[in-house]
């Protein structure tokens, strides 16, 4: 919570992955270890607050209201948030694709009326969610309703690279690129960690799975890049924390490979529907 910290009377600030934060963040969907940082400033304005105003914007909960409720803690499960309270409710968001979380004093006034897909306040802050691409209420006792599905999370304290190992080798037919997105094998990867995984372990996305020998360093690596990456607002597997010089790969198709000069190629990949752009060197990456 640095921000929170140091800013003893300012608010925890904005806190969701496309919310700007110096516009820093590569475009594309939130990842782990942006939701693993909303989930940390969500927790810091809420928890231990009894709600005094709870507002869903979405028709299945339109009437619900959880205010006199306290809010124990807000935890992050892949890329799915859940803030639980002290009567046993969770309340379940997921940010897709374009979905974000800002918190602010909670005598301000919330702007982007039309976005707001729900309000949860107290005394001193509101957390406001925007373009939520999930919004639902269970009991916490359900939660696995809504998580039980997730591989092992690579931010989580129960992060097991065995179990992510065994999920992915059961299908190994499947490109790497695509099952490592997917979260029922682990939790957390998006696009930017997939392909930057991959082109440090010098591996094609296009490459079947089970003709990945070393299937237990790529997903050690994720893990670490994620955790190197949770703190702060962008993304940054180079270790140069300069614009455009951030990714080895993502975003930079045609541009020459950092490593051997060859043009960086781009394609979509994935089951109908599901396509997602991947970037790769053709030289490196076999
Ligand atoms: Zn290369």
């Amino acid at each position: 919570m640095r921000q929170v910290d140091a800013r003893q009377k300012g608010p925890p600030g904005s806190a969701g992955a496309a919310a700007g934060l110096g516009g820093r963040r590569l475009a594309g969907v939130p990842e782990g270890d942006a939701v693993y940082l909303t989930a940390r400033r969500l927790h810091a304005a809420l928890a231990g607050r009894v709600l005094t105003r709870s507002d869903f914007r979405v028709p299945r909960f339109a009437t619900a209201d959880l205010s006199g409720q306290q809010v124990t803690e807000t935890v992050s499960r892949g890329k799915h948030l859940l803030t639980r309270t002290d009567a046993g409710i969770t309340v379940h968001t997921h940010l897709r694709m374009d979905g974000s979380w800002r918190v602010s004093p909670a005598a301000e006034r919330a702007t982007g009326g039309h976005r707001i897909r729900l309000i949860l306040a107290n005394d001193t802050w509101q957390a406001v969610g925007y373009l939520l691409g999930v919004v639902e209420i269970l009991p916490t006792a359900a939660e696995q309703r809504a998580v039980g599905h997730l591989g092992p999370d690579l931010l989580g304290p129960d992060w097991d690279p065995a179990e992510a190992e065994r999920r992915l080798r059961a299908d190994p037919a499947r490109p790497v690129g695509e099952a490592l997105l997917d979260q029922r094998n682990l939790a957390g990867v998006g696009n930017i960690f997939a392909a930057e995984m991959l082109f440090l372990r010098g591996l094609s996305p296009w490459r079947p799975v089970g003709e990945v020998s070393d299937l237990r360093a790529l997903v050690e690596l994720g893990q670490r890049l994620l955790d190197a990456n949770k703190d702060r607002a962008g993304i940054i597997t180079t270790g140069v924390n300069r614009r455009s010089e951030e990714t080895w790969v993502y975003g930079r198709a045609g541009r020459p490979c950092r490593r051997c000069g060859t043009p960086i190629r781009r394609a979509e990949q994935g089951a109908a529907g599901e396509e997602r752009l991947r970037f790769w060197c053709p030289a490196c990456q076999r």
